[in-house]
């Protein structure tokens, strides 16, 4: 293990608290992921990409994380009812299985331009049916549930009388939460409104049923994660996580759902992500305030001047602390463009730096900052803070590199570890690679790529068909992105 102590914020809790793992050197981790009727965007991206970090640093740390991430592609209803796959299976004129793959691509090749790693199980609800028809069966054995007209519902209202449970993750007042529970469908067959269904009986024209003990139908939203976490993690593991939108209903009902059937506790430790907000407002689906990633890039969007490239936008990400609420603005991309660059530039001044000096001034604030950089990190994932002391030793980079800090104070060990640590922040924990142009080398790309996006117009304009093909579709191969946007053409690295 190289660092040791791991504090964490505990969503369960309310309070940091050092992290101590079940088992000496495991990590067992669940992350609630996408549903998969439409693009992600920034929002979900912010979500996942925080997560990734966390895993990245779990690992850094040297312990062997299980990371199981589901895909939930059946039971994540509308509020009119209607099954979210099925309903972009109507829209697109589609089987929703091939919703799901659609969009499940997508999303991979999305988490892939970000530079995430994948998870180590990715399990889809569909493909867990049975996993979950048990669930129900052993929440009804143990009491918690009953079954009504073909569905059953979780006891909530007994469930909170005889446990003290219910409310604990979200906060939230059990006798208010039980007035003002969201009205589902099939209202009629419930005991009680606040009651929630673990396997829903399917109307006639409901595309995606399965046969069960109660008749035909499909499971309830929540019950996939707790299905799915047991079967891969165990009745209790270590760290659930999701977006801070998810712990109610979602995650209370997971819990109470883990209680039901196991009578435990899910998850030792509940961390959650704060949204990524645009103009001060939450990005959401729903309220039609989102922004897909190719926008982004490709400058291809009212809320932005211009392009800006997958790691930019990453790094813009890292700038906040995943807790806290962050403002997607043109001016905060421009920012982070700047940052970035400037990060990567010192990384490669540093790669050509050698030193053989004994250790002076210099070397005792470098070591000092790069310690400083780790404890943040093991603050709670403080990525913003960690940066800032990456900042200042890019500080001390530049002082090192224009002669106003004496390369003489500098040992060749701290060099190393400079090297070394450096490197472990922006690739192996941040995920960050270098995708703008920058540097000498940068800038004769840049300019060729200007050259072929020149010759790529004029063939266009020529209805040179074959000649502007051609140049796409090599440059394709080469994993190099064209895109046309208001009038412009822009390449990115994919
Ligand atoms: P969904 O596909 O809607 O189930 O969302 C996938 C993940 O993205 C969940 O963990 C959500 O909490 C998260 N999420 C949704 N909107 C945002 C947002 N604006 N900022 C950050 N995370 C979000
Ligand atoms: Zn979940």
């Amino acid at each position: 293990m190289k660092i040791g102590k791991l504090q964490l914020h505990n969503s369960l809790t309310r309070q940091k608290e050092t992290f101590t793992p079940l088992e000496e050197g495991y990590i067992g981790m669940y992350v609630c992921g996408p549903t998969v009727y439409s693009d992600v965007h920034l929002g979900n991206c912010r979500t996942f990409v925080s997560f990734d970090i966390i895993y990245r640093y779990l690992k850094y740390l040297g312990y062997k994380v299980r990371y199981v991430r589901n895909i939930t592609d059946v039971g994540h209803l509308l509020d009119d009812g209607e099954d979210r796959i099925s309903k972009g299976a109507r829209a697109e004129k589609l089987e929703p299985m091939e919703v799901v793959q659609k969009y499940t691509l997508g999303f991979h090749d999305m988490m892939r331009i970000f530079n995430t790693e994948p998870p180590s199980i990715e399990p889809r609800a569909s493909g867990h049916i049975l996993e979950q028809i048990q669930m129900v069966e052993d929440i009804l054995k143990n009491g918690w549930g009953y079954e009504s007209n073909g569905s059953v519902y979780f006891d909530t209202v007994k469930f909170s009388k005889e446990k003290d449970v219910y409310g604990k993750l979200s906060g939230r007042i059990v006798e208010e939460l039980l007035v003002e529970t969201r009205e589902l469908k099939k209202q009629d067959d419930k005991r009680h409104p606040a009651d929630f269904a673990i396997w829903m009986k399917a109307d006639e024209e409901h595309l995606m049923r399965w046969n069960s003990p109660w008749g035909e139908g499909f499971p309830g939203w929540h019950l996939e994660c707790s299905a799915m976490s047991t079967k891969y993690l165990g009745k209790t593991f270590d760290i659930h996580g999701g977006g801070n939108d998810l712990k109610f209903p979602h995650h209370e009902n997971e819990v109470a759902q883990n209680y039901g059937a196991c009578g435990c506790q899910p998850a030792k430790y509940w961390l959650h992500t704060n949204m990524l907000l645009m103009n001060g407002k939450k990005m959401s689906k729903s309220d039609g305030n989102t922004i897909t990633p190719e926008g982004l890039f490709t400058g291809d969007s009212p809320h932005v001047t211009k392009g800006y490239s997958p790691m930019v936008v990453k790094f813009f990400m890292l700038q906040a602390h995943y807790r806290s609420t962050m403002d997607l603005t043109d001016d905060a991309l421009q920012a982070a463009e700047k940052g970035y660059r400037r990060l990567m530039e010192a990384q490669k001044t540093l790669e050509g730096f050698s030193a053989d000096g004994t250790a002076g001034q210099v070397d005792k604030e470098i070591n000092e900052l790069l310690d400083q950089a780790f404890e943040q990190m093991s603050d709670d994932f403080n990525c913003p803070m960690a940066l800032a002391r990456l900042f200042e030793l890019v500080n001390k980079i530049n002082g090192l590199r224009d002669g106003h800090l004496p390369m003489a104070e500098l040992s060749a060990a701290t060099l190393d570890r400079l090297k070394k640590d450096f490197h472990a922040f922006t690739h192996d924990i941040f995920g960050l690679k270098d995708d703008v142009a920058d540097g000498e080398d940068g800038e004769k790309m840049d300019g060729l790529m200007q050259l072929i996006i020149q010759l790529r117009n004029n063939a266009r304009e020529a209805k040179d068909w074959p000649t502007s093909d051609k140049i796409r579709d090599t440059l394709k191969e080469l994993e190099i992105q064209l895109k046309d946007a208001k009038g412009v053409t822009t390449w990115t690295k994919a």
